[in-house]
């Protein structure tokens, strides 16, 4: 049972610091059943690459085993554990590499926080009844390239074809502890034979394992049941308090400023439906629709067939799937709305192929190095004949007169940009992708420092002339 962890960062022996393992020695740490050995194939200023080698005693493992093998009988004795990764694995993790675990460092406590680019191989992994899609499923939304190669049961019986196991590799650019947390949580969801006794504390462990991904992952009540190995009560309490985590904070409903934000919001979204039917667009995404207002504004049009909505946030999807009364709605009006969870900073083949785009008050909200990867993922590869998107205009929060000037908006907004910063980064969005873009204001203008909020209209220009 072997996992590697390569990293192309530079010096890549930093590694050795991450790890608390220095690359010159091999080391060993005890587990019940066993040893885990953590030692560096490579180490060089390029490239560097710990190996953690499980060395598991399987006959150490039936004392005190309720239910190796299954019902085969020798399979106490003959079974995949000492192979194949599994929550052994997880054990191993958290032994070896602790701190990394829990995201310190202390010779580079900055590294330990930093994205680097990194690889992990895990030689045997089983995949239980969904195969490959499973692991594809657990890992692709976490923003991981993933390799499968499968095993094949016998090299001298082709004919048997392959077996339930496959070597993974995964790349991705993330912190360290967080690569680790995923491992330490996904191995096991794949494993059917967990071998301990899932306990209360294990709800504890996965939920601070998981905090910060787990909220928001589409197969979040797959990976919850199949790591507390189908104990439904327990699985349920764990998704009940992963939700209580995500409550906001209730919004004061009838002060005089937020009535003031919600007219400007209904405004904003007049708007943009405005723009979209003048497009002639019939398929349209909102990307990061939030509670859906946007939605069913559009499903009352009929131009648009299709309608879908994207969000970050399975809270928010909750909140847009009530609003929209999905469970009584008709079934040729739900034929016509699709909602999926989906990250905008990752390429994802299900937002491709719409006529129209909307990203209402959004951008603000992502990371300004991720803007680069949004740009790709929206205007390289999903390409929508036309993007409507809008973002507060930052020179009007002198305004808003219970803020503070130069303060922003909404505490979760990462940035908010005068006109001319809009300008900017829009021109060279339509110009490095083949849009045009044009530009309007939003809301009640006032001298010197324009209205509330900014629109900007991209439309593909090869589209445009084609149709023309
Ligand atoms: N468009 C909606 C919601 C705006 S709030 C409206 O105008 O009412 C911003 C929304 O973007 C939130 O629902 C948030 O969950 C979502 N979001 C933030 N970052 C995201 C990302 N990287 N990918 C997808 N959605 C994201």
């Amino acid at each position: 049972m072997l996992l590697t962890i390569t990293t192309t960062h530079q010096p890549a022996t930093d590694l050795g610091f991450l790890l608390h393992k220095h690359p010159d020695r091999l080391q060993s740490v005890e587990l019940a059943h066993g040893k885990a050995h953590i030692f560096y194939p490579e180490a060089g200023v390029e490239r560097c690459t710990a190996a953690l080698l499980l060395d598991i005693d399987p006959v150490s493992m039936v004392r005190g085993a309720r239910n190796m093998g299954g019902d085969f009988a020798l399979g106490h004795y003959v079974n995949d554990r000492p192979y194949v990764a599994s929550s052994f694995m997880s054990v191993a993790i958290t032994k070896a590499f602790s701190s990394a675990l829990n995201g310190q460092c202390s010779k580079m406590p900055e590294l330990a926080q930093q994205v680097l680019p990194l690889e992990a191989k895990v030689a045997v992994l089983p995949a239980p009844k969904g195969g490959e899609m499973l692991i594809r499923r657990l890992f692709e939304p976490l923003g991981y390239n993933v390799h499968l190669e499968p095993h094949v049961l016998d090299e001298t019986v082709p004919g048997w074809g392959n077996s339930k196991y496959y070597t993974l590799t995964l790349s991705h650019t993330l912190r360290l502890q967080e690569l680790l947390q995923h491992l330490y949580v996904l191995i096991p969801v794949l494993d059917n034979d967990k071998h301990y006794f899932v306990s209360q504390g294990e709800i504890d462990k996965l939920l601070e394992k998981g905090k910060g991904w787990l909220e928001n992952h589409p197969e979040q009540e797959q990976i919850i049941r199949r790591y507390l190995l189908n104990l439904g009560s327990l699985a349920r309490q764990a998704m009940e308090r992963l939700a209580d985590g995500q409550l906001e904070e209730e919004v004061e409903e009838d002060s005089p400023l937020e009535q003031r934000r919600q007219t400007l919001h209904q405004q904003r979204l007049e708007q943009v439906l405005e723009e979209l039917k003048k497009s002639g667009a019939e398929r349209v995404i909102d990307l990061g629709c939030g509670e859906g207002k946007l939605l069913r504004m559009l499903l009352k049009e009929k131009q648009f067939r299709q309608i879908t909505g994207v969000d970050i946030s399975i809270a928010e999807l909750r909140k847009a799937k009530q609003r929209l009364h999905w469970d009584e709605m008709a079934p040729r009006q739900r034929e016509r709305i699709e909602l999926m969870q989906g990250a905008l900073t990752y390429r994802d083949k299900r937002l491709a192929g719409y006529d129209a785009a909307a990203i209402v008050e959004v951008i603000e909200h992502l990371e300004p190095n991720r803007l680069k990867a949004f740009e790709r993922t929206v205007f390289e590869f999903a390409k929508p004949k036309t993007v409507v998107l809008t973002t507060p205009n930052s020179e009007y929060n002198v305004k808003w007169e219970t803020l503070e000037a130069g303060s922003m908006r909404h505490t979760d907004h990462r940035f908010e940009w005068t006109r001319q910063e809009f300008e900017n980064w829009s021109t060279g969005v339509a110009d490095r992708n083949g849009y045009r873009v044009r530009f309007s204001l939003v809301g009640p203008e006032e001298e010197e420092v324009g209205a509330p909020s900014q629109m900007a209209v991209f439309e593909l220009v090869n589209h445009s002339e084609h149709v023309a």
